[in-house]
């Protein structure tokens, strides 16, 4: 989460890369009530910088939930695992999406799909109706 100024020109660039796609989630912004806030990777209290190859798009709930983290307990082995980082990782390579649970397939898929709580009944239930209406994969 960030409360710091992102330049207009950098927050479209992010917006347009991620095709206003949450990229933890996938949750578009246009099926939001709010524009998707600006993720820093790697929060600037870690040292992480503003430049697009430290930004993500993310849905309100992911960036709450993410805060200024970077790692988490993977829940199937207990080791403290980094989080999925979008710029240097792939959705696909780390995640995967059965109907419209998303599953991590790897130690940083599974500590993200934990620590920003991607799969709560309330998630699982809009994502649904999204899908059932062209809106959303799976
Ligand atoms: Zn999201």
């Amino acid at each position: 989460m960030s409360r710091i100024h992102i330049p207009e020109s950098l927050r479209r660039l992010v917006t347009e890369r991620a095709n206003g796609r949450c990229e933890y989630c996938l949750l578009h912004q246009d099926d939001t009530p709010f524009t998707h806030p600006i993720d820093h990777v790697v929060a600037l209290k870690h040292g992480g910088l503003t430049i697009a190859e430290n930004l993500a798009l993310a849905c309100l709930e992911c960036n709450l939930n993410k805060g200024t983290d970077l790692a988490t307990f993977d829940p199937l082995t207990g080791e403290l695992d980094r989080l999925y980082h979008p710029r240097q990782q792939s959705w696909e390579e780390h995640f995967a999406l059965e109907g419209v649970r998303i599953v991590g397939l790897t130690m940083y898929g599974r500590a993200t799909v934990r620590l920003l709580q991607f799969n709560t009944p309330a998630r699982l239930a809009e994502r649904e109706l999204l899908r059932d209406n062209s809106r959303y994969p799976g």
